[in-house]
């Protein structure tokens, strides 16, 4: 089996730096981290040139990326989302559902399945996919279409289960069947979350008691203190943000772009929860390495419009539609706006979201025995080369796949 050995650079392991390190994988496995200067003959040498050697990237709130959309539900559109992002470090991703039609999310499924099958060498891995609209509160929609909301129903949401695909499930637990919603989620192995949501402290109580254990978005589409005043009157209620900070089982993720939050906040979310319940997400849109300009947020025919300004989405009415970054991007502006070291920030992007979603051991870490998804990375961490189960990214014939391996 083929033999690579990653040298000349600081290899990140989730709890420190080692300098001048050596990875060395065979086939899609890794099989030595360490120092040593002896390599057996016949190996592949790839230099990191003084750089960094990092796991690959996992992304669990993604929506697209180069102009596609998870939920045009076509395997063409999957494939190119999931490029893009492999361009940017990540190597295991959940697409993300929006709101929409049942028959879109059944497209989006279906399209999700054809590609995890195809199995294509060198493009991120798709444990599964992230169900995330459509079971959002009705005053918490953000940039997804209001048409494709609603509340869930088991007659919908078993026909998503029974799939088999879904490993992280969203719904707002104020939500009449949430509770059913929840049930069936943790019977289906899933990360639970919360989001999109205005729930009180008492309707988070019952969704943890369910298995809820994660929110989507910190301070994005979540209810607050004053938000729930004018919901419920007083006395003032705790709200989601209180509820993931008090309990030590809840995990969240925040959206490092340097637009939805300023670097207080980063660094605020960093201290109170540490690396090991903070994920960083790009929640990005099919934006990522396009243009500026129009697009649609969700399916490409009914998706809700918003501006890409090259820096972020916006809505018509101003407010935030999502990122246009992939998670290279998320780790140097976490790097560079916070406290946190760069093996806590790399943790954030790969092994906090393995964890959490139970994938962690077999990827998530450049540890012996797990995944050889692996990047190069420029000193100012920029990626430079991606390994993902040790095939490197070959962007040109990756993007010519899309067409023919799917042959619809
Ligand atoms: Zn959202
Ligand atoms: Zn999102």
């Amino acid at each position: 089996m083929r033999e690579i050995a990653f040298v000349n650079g600081t290899v990140i392991l989730p709890d420190r730096l080692l300098e001048r390190g050596v990875v060395r994988c065979v086939g899609d496995r890794i099989t030595y981290v360490g120092q040593s200067a002896k390599l057996p003959q016949r190996v592949e040498v790839v230099d990191a040139k003084g750089g960094y050697i990092s796991p690959g990237f996992i992304d669990l709130h993604v929506h697209g990326g180069a102009g596609a959309d998870f939920m045009d539900g076509t395997p063409q559109a999957v494939h190119q989302a999931c490029c893009a992002h492999l361009r940017h470090g990540t190597t295991t991703i959940f697409p993300t559902s929006t709101t929409g039609t049942p028959e879109e999310l059944h497209a989006f499924l279906h399209a999700c399945a054809q590609v995890q099958q195809a199995d294509v060498p060198g493009l991120p891995t798709i444990p599964g996919v992230h169900l995330y609209g459509p079971y959002f509160a009705p005053d918490k929609v953000g940039c997804h279409s209001q048409a494709g909301r609603r509340s869930p129903t088991p007659q919908e949401f078993k026909t998503y289960f029974a799939t088999g695909l879904i490993r992280i499930a969203t719904c707002a637990a104020e939500l009449p069947g949430a509770d059913a919603f929840y049930k069936a989620a943790q019977r289906a192995g899933c990360l639970i979350t919360c989001g999109h949501s205005n729930a009180s402290w008492s309707e988070m109580a019952r969704a943890f008691k369910l298995g809820m254990r994660h929110v989507d978005h910190f301070w994005c589409a979540m209810s607050s203190v004053p938000a729930l005043r004018q919901r419920l009157g007083t006395p003032m209620q705790g709200s989601m943000a209180e509820f993931v900070l008090m309990h030590p089982e809840m995990s969240t993720e925040v959206i490092a772009d340097g637009q939805h939050l300023a670097p207080e906040l980063l660094e605020f979310a960093f201290r109170m929860l540490g690396p090991g319940r903070l994920c960083l997400v790009t929640d990005c849109n099919r934006a990522l390495d396009m243009p500026p300009g129009e697009y649609r947020f969700g399916p490409a025919d009914t998706g809700s419009l918003f501006e890409n300004t090259g820096a972020v989405g916006c809505t018509a009415d101003g407010s935030l539609a999502s990122s246009v970054q992939g998670m290279d991007h998320m780790v140097r502006e976490m790097s560079r706006s916070t406290t946190a070291t760069l093996p806590e920030v790399v943790r954030m992007a790969s092994l906090t979201p393995a964890e959490r979603t139970g994938i962690d051991e077999d990827t998530g870490s450049l540890t012996v025995g797990k995944r050889a998804d692996l990047l190069v990375l420029s000193p100012r961490l920029r990626v430079r080369q991606v390994y993902s189960r040790g095939v490197a990214a070959d962007f040109k014939t990756l993007a010519c796949a899309s067409g023919d391996v799917y042959n619809c």
